[in-house]
C-alpha cells in the first residue's frame, strides 16, 4: 500500500528546516534525496568491509567484490539486460555518454552522420560535437514543436544509410517531455543506426526493459534514483561494447601488459579502469531495491496525481506560462515555467527564503531556452515523497514572491 507519510519517514533530510521553514524539496530532477535504507548501506560498507575489489585474496576484498558484483546483477535484472557484463559502472550519465562517444571515434568515418534531438541536456550534445570534431562526421538535429514535443515524422527525412547513431533522452530534464523512444529506436534500426537513450530523467519514474526496447545503449545516474552521486551505469549490447575501444587505460582493464604491447580485459572490466566507486556501486544497487520496494506503478500513479494537482493550481496564476507538453500524459512530474517578465532567479531566491528548493536557469539545455527565446525557467520537479500539502505551500509562497516582485 502506497503511503506517503510512511515513505517520508525513510528520508531524514525531509525533516530538516531551511531558513527557519520546513524544507520543501522540489528540485528532484537535479538530484533525488537518499532514503535511510541506502544511507545504512553506505555506512555499513565503510564501517565493515571497505576494501579494494577484484584483486584481493583477503576476506574484506572478497566481501566487497561480492557486494559490488551483486549490485551489478541487481542493475542487470532491473533493466532486464541479457548479461551482467553488459552493465558497465561509470561515474554517471555524463561519463557513460562520453564513454560511448569515445568508443565511436574508431567506428565513425568522415561521411557518417549522427542525430541528436532538440530536447537534449548538454551532456547529450557536447560529447557528440567533440566526436564530430575528431572524426569529421556530421551532427543533425531532430526538431521539436512549440509544446516541446519532438517532430517525430521529421526523423524519416533525417535518417539515411549514412546515419550511424541516434541519441535522445527518454525524458527531457528541462520540460519533462516523454519522448517516443520505441518509435525512434525502430526507425533508426531500419537504416542500421545504433541508438543511445539518456535515461537520466526516466530512471526514477519508469522501469525500462532494454531487451524489449531493443535499445543499443541506455545510460543513467544513481543520484536521480535515490542513490549516491558519482556513480551511474551504461548498458550496452555486447556486440557494440566488444566493437568499441576502451575509454580509459589503467589498472583493472587489462589482460597482459608489457612495454611492447598491452591486451585488454573482457567485458565489463575493459571499460572500468582504476579503482571504481565501490561503495557507490553497492549503494546504487540498494537504491534500486528501495525504488522497487515502493513499486514503479505506484510511483508513476502518485507522481501523476501531483503533476495534475500542481499544474491546475499554477495555471490559475495570472501571467504564468508553463513550457512543455500541454497534454499531461506526454510528460512526467516536471513543471517548467515563467511568470511574466520576472527573472526566474529572483523567484527562486525568494522561494528559498521560504524553505522551498526549486531550480532556476537553463537546466543545462540552452538550445531549448533559445528555442523559446527565454534566458531560463523556474523548474519544480516532484518525486513520490512530495505531498499535496507541499504543493499548496509552494503555490502560496510563489504567489507571495510574485507580489513582492511586481
Ligand atoms: N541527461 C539528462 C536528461 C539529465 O537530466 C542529466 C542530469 N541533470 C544528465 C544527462 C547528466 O547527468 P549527470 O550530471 O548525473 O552525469
Amino acid at each position: 500500500m502506497f503511503n506517503v507519510d510512511n515513505i517520508r519517514k525513510d528520508f531524514p533530510i525531509l525533516q530538516r528546516e531551511v531558513n527557519g521553514r520546513p524544507l520543501i524539496y522540489l528540485d528532484n530532477a537535479a538530484t533525488s534525496q537518499t532514503p535511510q535504507q541506502v544511507i545504512d548501506v553506505i555506512v555499513d560498507y565503510y564501517s565493515n568491509y571497505n576494501a579494494n575489489i577484484h584483486r584481493g585474496v583477503h576476506s574484506l576484498s572478497q566481501e566487497a567484490t561480492d557486494a559490488y558484483e551483486q549490485a551489478r546483477e541487481k542493475i542487470r535484472a532491473h533493466f532486464n539486460a541479457k548479461k551482467s557484463h553488459e552493465i558497465i559502472f561509470t561515474s554517471g550519465t555524463t561519463d557513460s555518454i562520453n564513454l560511448v562517444a569515445n568508443g565511436f571515434s574508431s567506428i565513425l568515418e568522415s561521411e557518417d552522420e549522427i542525430i541528436v534531438s532538440a530536447l537534449e541536456h548538454h551532456s547529450n550534445i557536447v560529447p557528440w560535437q567533440m566526436l564530430c570534431e575528431r572524426t569529421g562526421a556530421r551532427l543533425k538535429v531532430l526538431p521539436m514543436d512549440e509544446n516541446g514535443e519532438l517532430l517525430i515524422d521529421e526523423l524519416d527525412n533525417l535518417l539515411s544509410n549514412k546515419t550511424k547513431l541516434v541519441f535522445v533522452n527518454h525524458i527531457s530534464n528541462a520540460l519533462g517531455t516523454i519522448n517516443p523512444i520505441k518509435t525512434i529506436i525502430d526507425k533508426a534500426h531500419k537504416v542500421g543506426a545504433a541508438v543511445l537513450i539518456d535515461g537520466a530523467q526516466s530512471c526514477p519514474h519508469i522501469k525500462p526493459d532494454v531487451q524489449d526496447l531493443d535499445v543499443d545503449f541506455y545510460v543513467c545516474s544513481a543520484h536521480k534514483i535515490c542513490g549516491p552521486t558519482g556513480v551511474g551505469m551504461l548498458y550496452g549490447k555486447e556486440e557494440w561494447l566488444n566493437k568499441m575501444e576502451p575509454y580509459r587505460g589503467g589498472g583493472e582493464m587489462i589482460d597482459q601488459v608489457s612495454f611492447e604491447k598491452t591486451t585488454y580485459a573482457g567485458l565489463p572490466h575493459k571499460f572500468e579502469a582504476g579503482t571504481p566507486n565501490v561503495c557507490g556501486g553497492i549503494a546504487f544497487g540498494a537504491a534500486i531495491d528501495y525504488m522497487n520496494s515502493i513499486g514503479f506503478d505506484n510511483i508513476a500513479n502518485y507522481e501523476n496525481e501531483l503533476l495534475h494537482y500542481a499544474t491546475e493550481q499554477l495555471l490559475e496564476i495570472e501571467g504564468l506560462k508553463i513550457y512543455g507538453p500541454k497534454e499531461l500524459t506526454h510528460k512526467t512530474s516536471v513543471i517548467s515555467f515563467n511568470v511574466r517578465n520576472i527573472h526566474p532567479y529572483d523567484i527562486g531566491t525568494l522561494l528559498d527564503k521560504m524553505g522551498i528548493a526549486v531550480r532556476t536557469g537553463h537546466h543545462c539545455a540552452q538550445p531549448i531556452m533559445d528555442f523559446f527565446k527565454i534566458p531560463g525557467t523556474i523548474r519544480a520537479s516532484f518525486m513520490f515523497y512530495n505531498t499535496k500539502e507541499e504543493i499548496d505551500q509552494f503555490v502560496a509562497s510563489l504567489k507571495k514572491s510574485i507580489l513582492m516582485l511586481s
